[in-house]
């Protein structure tokens, strides 16, 4: 494709988005279709002969836009979002247009130094101290992967990535609430911690990590003669954003010398808001943060940010640094290659750094204000309606609800929660995410899509209303 045929099928891919954008309240949130259905209607062999670029934007509006669940609809209450503000796709469309490659600040200096800048814009929007440095990743699951192997190498002063780790003998342990993203789990597994030696830790009655449980947890493993590593506290858990004790969990770090690496994937996002920030408060005593801007802020995914305190540290345990790619700025600029784990960076704080322009840091909060407010209307109705409970505190913007009909048996009650929910998502008219809280199912709605306003959550629940019937 030359640039003459870039210009006219770009503004039809432009057109596209925004018409997909503009009508997506229009359509099912989730498709009617069936596996494999999407694939019936693709050739099963490529082309060999060019097709007409027209050709594939029709198969993308006829095949594939029907079998999207459409995560930017204003009904989308499942998981947590995921919005793309459109400034920010934008973004995005730059950074593979331009096409280049951060490996060395040498490589593309601007994508670095603009990467530095924003990321040090978000930490003022978080209420950080200027004593965190940022560094865009992929998802919260690389960040927190390098994060605990930081810790690893703390605890071993370099040993493991010397010799790799061994622990047959004094292992070296990390601790995590019960509720703690899988993503944590997998991080500890591929660092090489074991499955053993992964302690997850009780919880209160809000769901948030039990600080009491967990100093006892690291004393039994000392006595034991394992060697404490890294706790992992999250700041909004996936199944009920409970909050976890930052500053209990910092006290902790300190006293018994574990890195601690704070999960803020989604609620991170919240701290734009001064009002919100006790919610992590004693944040800045822990060692490595991982906050979304491609959750709820409205960056389009992937663009993931990870603070340090220590960039030092990070560099040491991540750089390899080949002669091929050493340069005569090396000692006086960031390589970010040396910052995670691969060595190709996109540019993806343009994504991040249109969205802040375009919509400003007031919008932003207002947006979020917004969301917190139809939360906790929803929650008012949920608590006066006979029959409806509320299982969790909600601090944010996420509920999770179930209905519980007089005289049912608990079997009987995860039947009817999961029927209910599958009514509803068979209808289209919302989509929401049923998970497990203690041992049985209940509704987990996540409000915060871009396009969710009030009138989106009181029609949610007329529908919740009248699909448990
Ligand atoms: N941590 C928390 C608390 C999450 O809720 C999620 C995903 O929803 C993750 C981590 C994983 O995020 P990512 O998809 O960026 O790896």
């Amino acid at each position: 494709m030359n640039p003459e045929e870039f210009r006219q099928f770009g503004h039809r891919v432009v057109d596209l988005i925004a018409d997909y954008r503009a009508g997506v309240a229009a359509r099912p949130v989730h498709p009617p279709h069936q596996p494999g259905a999407i694939r019936a209607q693709l050739p099963p062999e490529p082309p060999q002969a060019p097709e007409d670029f027209a050709a594939v934007l029709a198969d993308v509006e006829r095949v594939l836009l029907p079998g999207l669940s459409h995560w930017q609809h204003p009904k989308f209450f499942g998981y947590f979002p995921s919005n793309g503000e459109l400034s920010s796709v934008l973004g995005d469309y730059l950074s593979t247009g331009l096409g280049v490659l951060g490996i060395a600040w040498q490589s593309a200096p601007a994508l670095t130094e603009l990467e530095e800048h924003v990321l040090d814009w978000l930490r003022q929007m978080l209420g950080l101290s200027p004593a965190w440095r940022g560094v865009i990743q992929d998802t919260a699951s690389s960040s927190t992967l390098v994060a605990l192997l930081c810790a690893r190498e703390r605890s071993t002063g370099f040993a493991a990535v010397e010799h790799g780790l061994d622990q047959s003998r004094a292992p070296l342990v990390v601790y995590v609430s019960a509720h703690s993203h899988s993503s944590v789990e997998k991080a500890a597994l591929l660092a090489g911690f074991g499955r053993a030696n992964l302690r997850k830790v009780a919880v209160d009655a809000s769901y948030a990590l039990d600080a009491d449980a967990l100093e006892h947890a690291i004393r039994a493993d000392l006595a034991a003669g394992r060697r404490p590593c890294a706790i992992v506290a999250t700041t909004g858990t996936t199944t009920t954003t409970a909050m976890d004790p930052i500053a209990r969990c910092a006290a902790l770090a300190r006293d018994y010398k574990v890195w601690l690496h704070v999960d803020g994937a989604m609620a991170g996002c919240a701290m734009i808001l001064p009002e919100c920030r006790g919610l992590w408060e004693g944040i800045e005593g822990a060692d490595s943060l991982v906050v979304n801007p491609h959750k709820w802020l409205g960056a389009a995914f992937d663009c993931s940010t990870y603070y340090v305190r220590d960039p030092e540290h990070l560099v040491r345990v991540m750089s390899t640094n080949p002669s091929y790619l050493q340069t005569s700025a090396d000692g006086r600029v960031t390589n970010f290659r040396d910052w995670g784990i691969p060595l190709g960076r996109r540019f993806r704080a343009l994504k991040l750094w249109c969205l802040i322009r375009e919509r400003g840091v007031l919008a932003l909060r207002e947006r979020l204000r917004r969301d917190l407010e139809n939360a906790q209307w929803l929650a008012d109705q949920v608590r006066a309606e006979p029959h409806w409970r509320l299982l969790a505190p909600v601090a944010l913007q996420t509920l999770c609800v179930r209905h519980e009909p007089p005289q049912i048996s608990s079997e009987a009650l995860d039947r009817h929660t999961l029927a209910w929910v599958e009514r509803l998502h068979a209808s289209g008219a919302a989509w929401l995410t049923p998970a497990q809280l203690d041992g049985h199912w209940m509704a987990r709605i996540s409000i915060g899509a871009l396009t969710t306003e009030r009138a989106h959550v009181e029609q949610l629940w007329r529908d919740l209303r009248a699909v448990v019937r």
